[in-house]
């Protein structure tokens, strides 16, 4: 489980998986539309079976400008095919109860990208 220390909330969970320049905006409670950003999924199979489901979330016009899929299936080791995903998001992490906080004063939708774990 990801753990963050945030100034605010301290020891607490992490939103993770979000594009690195939104973070920036989330941090600085910059107002982003819902309707700018999207989740793009990626389902993770292990022997044809779905082993888990990961999300990213990202800004529509990345989505664009990128030429990403909404949706990704992979089936083997090899992810390469998700790398120039990764590299927007991978580091794009955020305390998630900063993360929540944001999405209810902003009217986003209640949505948990990457891996999104409240501390008790
Ligand atoms: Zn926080």
């Amino acid at each position: 489980m990801g753990v963050i220390l945030c100034p605010t909330h301290g020891m607490t969970g992490i939103a993770t998986s979000i594009e690195v320049a939104m973070v920036d905006q989330i941090h600085h409670d910059v107002a982003i539309a819902a309707d700018d950003v999207m989740l793009l999924t990626v389902n993770y199979y292990e022997d044809s079976v779905l082993f888990f489901t990961w999300q990213h979330l990202v800004y529509k016009a990345t989505v664009a400008t990128h030429g990403f899929s909404l949706h990704y299936d992979i089936y083997t080791e090899d992810e390469s095919i998700l790398a120039p995903l990764h590299a927007l998001t991978s580091h794009g992490a955020i305390c998630g109860k900063c993360f929540h906080a944001y999405k209810t004063k902003h009217g986003w939708p209640n949505i948990s990208p990457g891996l999104e774990w409240m501390a008790p």
